[in-house]
């Protein structure tokens, strides 16, 4: 059995090597083998496994990015379409004649993996780090950013927006304007909850840029309390995060605060 499974693998591990480099046939073939892989086993199980082997977490707010090979995400669909039609099965639903479901699972599995889940999946965005030259030291607000991201509980979108405050220090190294929404995004194409999301925004600005001070203001829409739940179209979730000088300096914050109510 054990040797069996060696060979196995180290078969996998050189085909998949020269197929998904050196082969024209491309994703097809790519796909294949990675299916092949350590004798069969379903992609996700394979994912995971390397995970495990490294002690890391793999919540669903977690990027794991690092434990996929490139070509493995198209197989990660194929997997995903393959047990959302299940799921629609065990809904009852006519696939077969239902014109309108037909590609119902695919489609999901898509919209998962390479869309709105896609934080979990993909290398975080470069960010291009500028040295304070100017020696900036003044309050920046950046802002709103755009959110979209799910509640970790339901897979129900939360749309929201996002402000970032951050205080320069003259040893900060900048990093430009559009790169928040980058880092926005990617932070929040996963399933999460609104609170760990800022926080954890919050703490790769702070690793980034190093400034004086960072402040991070989220008001968002929880599908989840307007399209099922208590039905409550009006309910908003809105929390921030302050951090160094924010938390320190109340003028600071009033001034912050101050300027998005403007907006
Ligand atoms: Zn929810």
């Amino acid at each position: 059995m054990a040797t069996k499974k060696t060979v196995a693998k180290s078969v996998s591990k050189r085909t998949s090597k020269v197929v998904i480099k050196k082969t024209p046939a491309g994703k097809s073939a790519a796909k294949k083998v990675i299916k092949k892989e350590d004798s069969g086993l379903p992609l996700s199980v394979v994912i995971r496994r390397r995970i495990e082997a490294q002690k890391a977490r793999f919540h669903a707010n977690d990027n794991i990015s690092a434990f996929i090979k490139p070509g493995e995400l198209e197989g990660l669909v194929d997997e995903v379409a393959e047990k959302m039609q299940a799921v629609l099965e065990s809904l009852v639903i006519d696939t077969d004649s239902d014109h309108n479901t037909q590609n119902t699972s695919r489609r999901v599995a898509k919209m998962y993996v390479q869309e709105v889940f896609n934080g979990r999946y993909t290398v975080q965005p470069t960010l291009t780090k500028f040295p304070n030259v100017s020696r900036l030291n003044e309050l920046m607000i950046i802002g709103p950013i755009t959110v979209r991201s799910a509640c970790s509980h339901h897979l129900c979108p939360i749309m929201g927006r996002i402000w970032i405050g951050v205080l320069p220090s003259k040893e900060s190294a900048l990093i430009g304007l559009s790169k928040y929404s980058r880092l926005t995004e990617w932070v929040m194409c996963r399933p999460q909850i609104q609170e760990e999301a800022v926080v954890e925004l919050a703490d790769m600005l702070e690793k980034k840029i190093k400034p004086i001070g960072v402040a991070i203001v989220m008001d968002a829409d929880h599908f989840c309390m307007q399209w099922r739940g208590v039905k409550d179209r009006d309910s908003k979730m809105v929390n921030s995060v302050m951090r160094g000088a924010f938390l320190k300096d109340s003028n600071l914050r009033r001034e912050f605060l101050s300027l998005l109510e403007r907006r």
